[in-house]
């Protein structure tokens, strides 16, 4: 299948060889730009890049980011083309970001090189080396290694299904109760039935794949956006990142309350990186990261898998020629209804109940793709958050969301100001 793979890489090359710029990302053809007028440093479309690629994604209003398994390659981001190509920053121009190709290869340790007189993008192809089974309590953990950095993808389902993105080269499974399908995209892993959705840690070169409660109740992780030097917006003398600490530690409260095991990233005025954020996320049941924004618009994000297989999409429609089966795989992973499209639509409905009205979106973000639970990015609109009063009104709706989410019955009106711990 890698050899089909890189065939159609090399087709589409020839194919529309007379168009200049040309960048060809996996699958996918697009353009590159030269923000400096050269012709030297090439500049290609970040979200396009990551969606063909099945990369982890996050912009933010200054800098964007990109990973691949346990890396991430960070820009800042300018609007001055000639300082980006000198500095190796990314670009915003035309309401889309851009980021120099070479380096992100090089950082991300992708395939880059000139064929046919296109630039061409894609994975390297990884192997899985070896995959073991190991019980932890309740907990069954499954250690995948590889010979580099691999994106691993949960893809619905029950059996769980796993998508090795890139991935040419599998073991023997070690014993009958696991599975591998080749793919023109790499693999998949079927793992033995079972309720519990797998969660992913990453690691360099390893994703372990945990299953299984460890007796627990559900973790809910909430995440107050920003901290530290890092303030968020500032809106009159009121700062995004002591608006969204105050609306969690509220959550926390109301959450606790009902017995849950709550944790938070941040619980004081701290910066916390993104990538502990992240590991912070890929143990959560469920993942909340409260932001803010000026203005009166709520945001919600989230992040369904279908959307960072756009890949498999694309797939689709290069694949008219595909065996039915392969095709009744793609028709399942677009179609499939993500858990954190559901959660993210439970918190529309909370927020609408406390009249703040809310858009969702299904936009890629970084912290979000290492979830391994159902995780949703709420940007709250500042105006809802000026009084005590809204915050405790946010913070209530989004407690409200989280039980619904879990399946617990609708809670008694709560005090947040009385601390809890006591199981319904
Ligand atoms: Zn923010």
């Amino acid at each position: 299948m890698r050899s089909l793979w890189i065939l159609l890489v090399v087709l589409l090359g020839i194919s529309s060889a007379q168009y200049e710029n040309r960048l060809l990302v996996g699958f996918q053809e697009t353009q590159a730009i030269y923000p400096d007028g050269g012709t030297t440093t090439p500049f290609g479309p970040a979200q396009l890049i990551a969606q063909a690629l099945g990369l982890g994604y996050l912009e933010t209003s200054s800098r964007v980011y990109l990973s691949l398994g346990s890396m991430v390659a960070v820009f800042y981001i300018t609007e001055d083309g000639n300082r980006a190509a000198s500095v190796g920053a990314a670009y915003r121009s035309q309401g889309s970001v851009w980021v120099p190709v070479r380096q992100l290869a090089a950082n991300l340790d992708l395939l880059y090189r000139n064929d046919y007189g296109a630039s061409v993008l894609a994975l390297k192809p990884a192997q899985l080396i070896s995959i073991k089974r190991v019980v932890v309590g309740g907990a069954e953990r499954y250690v995948l290694s590889f010979d580099r950095d691999v994106q691993v993808r949960f893809v619905s389902g029950n059996p769980p299904r796993l998508a090795l993105i890139g991935v040419t080269q599998t073991p023997t499974p070690p014993d009958s109760t696991l599975s591998f399908n080749q793919t023109d995209w790499g693999s998949e892993l079927l793992l033995p039935p079972g309720t519990d959705p797998p969660r992913l840690f990453f690691l360099p070169r390893q994703v372990i794949v945990q299953r299984g409660s460890s007796g627990h109740p559900p973790v809910v992780v909430l995440d107050a956006g920003h901290g530290g030097d890092d303030t968020g917006v500032i809106v009159g003398k009121l700062a995004e990142k002591d608006l969204t600490l105050s609306v969690v530690q509220r959550l926390q409260r109301l959450l606790q309350a009902r017995g849950l095991e709550v944790v938070l990233t941040r619980s004081s005025d701290k910066a916390v990186p993104l990538l502990a954020r992240a590991q912070y996320a890929s143990s959560a049941q469920v993942f909340l990261s409260v932001h803010a924004a000026a203005g009166n618009q709520t945001h919600i994000y989230s992040y369904p898998e279908v959307q960072t297989l756009r890949l498999l999409e694309k797939g689709r429609e290069l694949f008219s020629k595909t065996p039915d089966n392969q095709k009744q795989i793609l028709e399942r992973y677009v179609a499939a209804p993500g858990s954190a499209a559901r959660f993210a639509q439970g918190v529309s409905q909370a927020l609408a109940g406390v009249a703040i009205a809310s858009v969702v979106s299904q936009d890629a973000m970084y912290v979000l793709s290492q979830a391994g639970g159902a995780a949703v990015m709420v940007e709250m609109g500042f105006e809802s958050l000026r009084s005590t009063q809204g915050r405790a009104q946010a913070a209530s709706a989004l407690a409200k969301a989280v039980f619904s989410y879990l399946g617990l019955p609708e809670a008694q009106p709560a005090s947040p100001t009385k601390p809890g711990g006591v199981k319904p």
